[in-house]
């Protein structure tokens, strides 16, 4: 079988071989078993349901939001001589009833469909007419209110695999891999979840570094000085921020361009088409910037603030390097910043999502602070195992020497305990370094035998050692208008002496080694 899937490869597509992921996929699916495909996008999904739809007997549905992209894509496969339509809500009612009628003719290997759909009774009774070996599921993460892009419609998913009286097989497919995510799809598509192959998040041509505590505005100079005959994207978090960077850079000679959804949409268009050209070198940019842009030449992508979450970090990075050159991903990191993150948050989301968002915040904070592969760490976090080290990100090159600090954060970690577990970071560092802040003597927190403890460090030194601590699991944080710490089962191990907590360095500054005088 595999071999005809090979051969349908060479024939319709031009390709020799298969990605990593993709003959697993299919060959689940050809088995009888319904699965789950994660891939970055670009990774090479929709081959997993189109090459089985050309083995399997009847029309295989595919179920996608992207209502605007499926006349491309079926236009795409009648040209590749693959029989494909699609019904959404372009067409109009005699439309509709035209494609149907050629689709329960069996004309089609392929049938698009918008979720919504779904919902109506009269198409569901239609459709059980019709031979349907397998429902690909494109964009699946919608299906979960832990994704970003909750679609309600996807919910009625179930209902059409009751449809029929031979259940099809059923793949779901998304570009987003956090375990919460997978399990709702799973659950909600009644997927054995060992059926799921989650491949290729990792980009090898990119190298990821975290800048701390350093003079952003001369950083991102220098680093465009330095690649002065190279395309960038600088991404920051707000329109005021981007206006601002937009001036600074073209003072200084730089050729910027900027991007945000507060300019007039003809600006907009000339500052993009000035970029895509290579006329401006360095486009500034809020994240409304880069959907559906192919710039394959970028050859930086520098954060000058952190974005919401991991998801969005690594969509915009990877705008970095498509042409497979090796390019650079840069979070200039400040603990404002997360500030500024939260507060959007808070402004943008319906009340019930904003713990989950703060979560996934934590999680890009925890990037910011780990010292272990930045790339081990993305890929780990999309839920891809066996990441090795890269070897070129800021942390696999950091060739500072590693400290023993379990000493230092079994004094954090014991006045956490002391002081009940339910404080927020700022406090804690400062009964550490025996500040005289109201609150501190207020709560009779100079009393503690930890008071004072670390005095020999500044707070900022005792953040920086929290926000490790935290990065590397030892400290949780409890989400909410006022984030408190508390200690995980790894801390209580470090507690309890099982276990040693080593770091490079005990500077507050990083930076990455290519920028090392
Ligand atoms: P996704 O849906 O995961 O975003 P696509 O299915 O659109 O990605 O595939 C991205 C690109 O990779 C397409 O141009 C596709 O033709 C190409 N591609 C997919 N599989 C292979 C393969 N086995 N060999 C070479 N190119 C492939
Ligand atoms: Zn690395």
């Amino acid at each position: 079988m595999l071999e005809n899937a090979t051969q349908l490869l060479q024939e319709y597509y031009g390709y020799d071989s298969f990605r990593e992921g993709q003959e697993t996929i299919i060959n689940y699916v050809m088995d009888g078993k319904s699965s789950l495909c994660v891939m970055p996008t670009g990774g090479g999904k929709s081959l997993c349901y189109q090459i089985p739809s050309l083995l399997l007997d009847g029309t295989t549905i595919v179920i996608s939001p992207l209502i605007s992209l499926m006349k491309d894509q079926v236009d795409t496969l009648l040209q590749a001589g693959i029989p494909a339509t699609f019904i959404n809500s372009t067409l109009t009612a005699e439309e509709v009833r035209e494609t149907m009628e050629e689709v329960l003719n069996g004309q089609y290997r392929m049938l698009y469909i918008a979720p919504e759909r779904l919902e109506s009774q009269s198409f569901l009774n239609q459709l059980k007419k019709v031979k349907v070996p397998l429902i690909a599921v494109d964009e699946a993460h919608c299906i979960s209110q832990w994704g970003h892009d909750f679609r309600p419609s996807y919910r009625a998913i179930h209902r059409l695999k009751d449809v029929f009286t031979d259940p099809p097989v059923v793949l779901a497919l998304t570009a987003t891999a956090t375990p919460a995510v997978r399990d709702d799809i799973c659950r909600l598509l009644q997927i054995n979840d060992d059926n799921t192959v989650i491949t290729g998040f990792a980009r090898a041509n990119l190298s990821f570094s975290v800048v701390l505590g350093q003079d952003k505005n001369k950083f991102l100079k220098d680093f465009i000085k330095k690649n002065a005959h190279e395309v960038g994207i600088i991404y920051a978090a707000t329109r005021k921020t981007v206006d601002l960077l937009y001036d600074l850079l073209n003072k200084s000679g730089v050729q910027a361009a900027k991007y945000h959804a507060g300019l007039p949409e003809a600006f907009r268009n000339k500052e993009q088409e000035r970029f895509l050209t290579d006329e401006a070198q360095v486009m500034v940019a809020t994240n409304a910037f880069g959907m559906g842009i192919d710039k394959s030449n970028v050859r930086y992508v520098i954060h000058y603030q952190l974005p919401k979450n991991m998801e969005s970090y690594y969509q915009e990075a990877g705008r970095a390097g498509r042409d497979g050159l090796a390019s650079e991903c840069v979070v200039l990191y400040a603990s404002q910043d997360v500030q500024t993150q939260r507060f959007l948050i808070d402004q943008a989301l319906d009340r019930e999502r904003i713990p989950q968002e703060l979560e996934k915040l934590q999680g890009m904070v925890d990037y910011c602070h780990t010292e272990s592969c930045l790339q081990q760490y993305i890929v780990q976090y999309f839920g891809e195992p066996n990441g090795e080290p890269c070897g070129q990100c800021g942390n696999c090159t950091d060739s500072r020497e590693v400290q023993d600090v379990t000493k230092e954060v079994q004094m954090v970690l014991s006045c956490v305990v002391r002081m009940g577990q339910k404080f927020g970071k700022t406090i804690i560092a400062q009964v550490l370094t025996g500040s005289q802040n109201k609150k501190v003597v207020d709560f009779g927190f100079t009393k503690l035998s930890t008071y004072g403890i670390l005095k020999n460090k500044s707070s900022k030194e005792v953040l920086g050692l929290m926000e490790f601590m935290i990065a590397e699991g030892l400290l949780l944080v409890k989400q909410g208008s006022m984030p408190t710490i508390y200690i995980s089962d790894a801390g209580k191990d470090v507690l309890l002496g099982k276990r040693k907590i080593t770091r490079k360095g005990v500077a507050v500054t990083k930076q990455i080694a290519k920028n090392d005088p």
